[in-house]
């Protein structure tokens, strides 16, 4: 059997299947980020609202430093075995269903919302809302509101605008367009606590982050005249600091911030798996190197799991980005 083409749903399409369904399960992406997390928050609140049932599928820990969102309490690797049959799941911010992670329970085709804004969606859904020129899974979730007549609340615009802060890397990154800047002032006046993401996400650090963050730095190398600097984080660095997996977020874009350079990676060795964490300032395009090794993400930062060693990740992933024009 041949099997229909995947397509891109509009607001409306959506907003009509979620008036339908009675129950939801938010799906966020393993190693959960505030834009997975916070997208599903929202649109799970406001669902609430309107009376509906709202769990939140998540396989690993909330990190601490998303612990304010609220909802966040109430994720889980569980769920329950009552679910209804015709049970929504929603997957925010991830381009293929398979980042959910091995724990999440077989979901029919028929029974999936994919919510994104990656580059390369897959559209595995009944129902694909993909807008690529949005800076947050959490805006693309505006739209739907927006559809639903939802109220927001403090409550939601908190975690939308976590949504975009974190994407946007505190309104830094090149994502962050006038429109961005517009939604976060509307929701600073529906009662987003900006200050309370800025000091949760961005400004408070663990001690042990900071040690870390110095063995990463140590072990900086150069290659391409400059414009590639990479570096790795190993299971020993994490024991010798006290550091783990959660602080290293975000340390890669100290490597990208480095004079001269075009493209950094960081490569984590942890837990007897390599991720990398791909930056370029946007001389070169990283979603494409990260996806030439299974991975994705966006132009300017994506990421990937390699199957091998150390020196072998290192190889292939200069390899992807050479090819990418590095
Ligand atoms: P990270 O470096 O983990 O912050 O990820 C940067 C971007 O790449 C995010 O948009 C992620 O969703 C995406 N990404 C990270 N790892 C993967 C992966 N293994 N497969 C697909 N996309 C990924
Ligand atoms: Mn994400
Ligand atoms: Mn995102």
């Amino acid at each position: 059997m041949i099997e229909s083409r995947p397509r891109s749903s509009n607001a409306r399409e959506v907003a009509e299947e979620l008036r339908r369904r009675r129950c939801f399960v938010m799906v966020s992406h393993v190693k959960p980020d505030g834009d997975t997390l916070g997208a599903g928050f929202a649109l799970g609140i406001a669902l609430k609202r309107f009376g509906k049932r709202v769990l939140y599928f998540q396989q690993d820990a909330v990190p601490r430093n998303l612990r304010f969102l609220p909802e966040s309490n109430l994720v889980t690797a569980r769920l329950p075995a009552d679910l209804p049959d015709d049970a929504l799941y929603v997957f925010c911010d991830m381009s293929d269903w398979r980042r959910a992670g091995d724990r999440l329970p077989a979901v029919l085709r028929e029974n999936m919302l994919d919510i994104d804004h990656h580059l390369g969606n897959a559209l595995f859904g009944k129902l694909n809302f993909v807008l690529e020129n949005e800076c947050s899974t959490g805006c693309v979730v505006v739209h739907l509101l927006r559809e639903l007549g939802a109220p927001i609340d403090a409550a939601i615009a908190t975690c939308i605008l976590t949504t975009i802060m974190t994407d946007t890397g505190g309104f830094m990154h090149s994502n962050t367009t006038p429109e961005a800047l517009e939604l976060s002032a509307q929701l600073m006046r529906l009662g987003a606590d900006k200050e309370k993401i800025t000091q949760e996400v961005f400004l408070r650090k663990r001690v042990a982050a900071t040690k870390l963050l110095g063995r990463i730095i140590a072990a900086m190398a150069f290659e391409h005249d400059g414009r590639y600097c990479y570096s790795y984080v190993d299971d020993a660095m994490l024991a010798q600091t006290g550091a783990d997996g959660e602080d290293t977020e975000d340390v890669v874009n100290v490597l990208l911030g480095q004079d001269g350079v075009d493209v950094a990676a960081l490569f984590k060795a942890i837990d007897g798996e390599i991720r990398v964490s791909l930056r370029s300032n946007g001389a070169v395009n990283v979603q494409a190197a990260a996806a030439r090794l299974g991975g994705g993400g966006h132009f300017r930062a994506s990421g990937l799991t390699f199957d091998g060693r150390l020196p072998e990740a290192f190889e292939g992933v200069e390899r992807a980005l050479i090819a990418e024009g590095l």
